[in-house]
C-alpha cells in the first residue's frame, strides 16, 4: 500500500481541525473548559500533550564504527544526509546493528518508510521498542482511562489519585452523544453539578465524623486523615469523572493501541483519545506512524487502519 501525498496531508489537516499545535517539535491538541451555570467545570474531548520524544545520538557510533575493516566502510554511517526523527533514528540504528547493517549496501535514512515496512510486515516489532514517547493525557474520563490502563505491556501510567486530591480540581468529561442532544446535555450538566456538591456535602459530613473520633476513618497525620476522607468520599464520583494522567510508551505498545483502540469497534471515547494520539504520534514522527491511513466512519469520526497489525 503505497503512502500517497493525500495521507500525508490528512494528518495534518485533522490535526490542525482538532486544534493541534506543535511547539518546539512537540505536538499538542489542547481542548477548553466549560462551567455548568452553577460553575462545576467539565470537557467535552480528549486533550493530548507530547512531554517527551526521543533524542538520538548517531555521532556517538563514530567510535565503534572506527574499529572495523575500512573495507566496510562503516563510518560513513554516520554521515547519512537525510535526516530521520530522533525516535525514527534510534530504532532505525537498533535493527541495522541487528545485521551490522553499517556499509554503503545498507538501507539508508531516504529509504527508512521502507526499511519499517519490512520490519512490521515481518513482525520485526521488538526494534520498535527502543523509542518512547510520554503524553499528559487530560479531559478523559474514569471510564476511558480504565480501558486505556488494559494495556499493560511496553507502558508507563501516573494517573491523579483521587484519595489525595481535593473537590477543588473536580472536573467532568461530556461523551459526545450528550453534547449534540440538549436535553442529554442538561441531565450532563445536572449530574456534573449534583456529583461536585454531593462529594462536598460527604467529605464535610466524614470530616465531621473524623473530628468525632470515628474509628475507621482516625489517622495519625494529616495527609493520611484528608486521604481517608477523600477515598471513602470518591466512591460516589461517577464514570464520567475526569481522570488525567501521564502516559508514556514505546512505538511498538503505541501501535498496538492506535491499532485497537482508533478502530471503529472500539469506544468512541477512547477512539477519540486514540486518534489524537496517533496524530500526535504521526506529526512527531511520520515514518514509525506513516503506514496508517486515516478513513472517515459514518458517525462524523474516523479510524486508522494499517496492512500491519500488531507489529
Ligand atoms: C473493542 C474492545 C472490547 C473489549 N471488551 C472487553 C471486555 O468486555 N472485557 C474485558 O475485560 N476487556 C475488554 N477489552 C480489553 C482487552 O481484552 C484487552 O485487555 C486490552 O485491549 C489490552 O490489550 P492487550 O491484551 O493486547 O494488552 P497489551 O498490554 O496492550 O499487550 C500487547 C500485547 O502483548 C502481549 N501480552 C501482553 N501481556 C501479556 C501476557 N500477560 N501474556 C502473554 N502475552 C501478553 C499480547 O500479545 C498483547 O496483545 C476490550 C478491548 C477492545 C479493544
Amino acid at each position: 500500500m503505497e503512502k500517497t501525498e493525500q495521507d500525508v496531508g490528512r494528518v495534518q489537516e485533522l490535526f490542525v481541525e482538532l486544534g493541534g499545535t506543535v511547539t518546539d517539535g512537540f505536538p499538542a491538541i489542547h481542548v477548553p473548559v466549560y462551567r455548568t451555570a452553577a460553575g462545576t467545570a467539565y470537557l467535552k474531548s480528549p486533550g493530548v500533550v507530547m512531554l517527551a520524544r526521543p533524542q538520538t545520538n548517531v555521532a556517538g557510533l563514530g567510535g565503534f564504527l572506527e574499529g572495523f575493516d575500512p573495507d566496510l566502510g562503516f563510518p560513513e554511517y554516520v554521515n547519512d544526509p537525510t535526516a530521520l526523527p530522533a525516535s525514527s533514528q534510534l530504532c532505525k540504528t537498533a535493527g541495522q546493528t541487528c545485521y551490522m547493517s553499517f556499509g554503503p549496501r545498507r538501507t539508508t535514512n531516504e529509504n527508512a518508510a521502507a526499511y519499517f515496512e519490512r520490519l512490521t510486515s515481518a513482525g520485526h516489532g521488538s526494534v520498535l521498542e527502543h523509542s518512547n514517547f510520554s503524553f499528559l493525557l487530560y479531559g478523559i474520563s474514569r471510564s476511558v482511562t480504565h480501558e486505556l490502563v488494559r494495556h499493560r505491556a511496553g507502558v508507563g501510567v501516573s494517573q491523579v489519585s483521587q484519595r489525595y486530591v481535593s473537590g477543588s480540581v473536580l472536573r467532568f468529561v461530556e461523551r459526545p452523544e450528550y453534547q449534540e442532544d440538549e436535553e442529554l446535555h442538561r441531565f450532563f450538566e445536572e449530574r456534573a453539578d449534583g456529583a461536585a456538591a454531593g462529594y462536598e456535602a460527604m467529605a464535610e459530613r466524614l470530616l465531621a465524623r473524623q473530628e468525632g473520633g470515628s474509628g475507621m476513618l482516625s489517622a495519625d497525620y494529616k495527609t493520611d486523615a484528608r486521604k481517608k476522607v477523600q477515598q471513602t468520599a470518591r466512591s460516589l464520583l461517577p464514570n464520567e469523572t475526569e481522570a488525567p494522567m501521564v502516559f508514556t510508551g514505546n512505538v511498538r505498545a503505541l501501535r498496538h493501541i492506535v491499532e485497537m483502540r482508533a478502530d471503529e469497534h472500539a469506544e468512541s471515547e477512547i477512539r477519540n483519545l486514540a486518534m489524537r494520539l496517533f496524530l500526535c504520534l504521526a506529526v512527531a514522527d511520520p515514518i514509525l506512524f506513516g503506514d496508517y491511513r486515516i478513513q472517515p466512519l459514518p458517525d462524523g469520526t474516523h479510524k486508522v487502519t494499517t496492512r500491519h497489525r500488531k507489529a
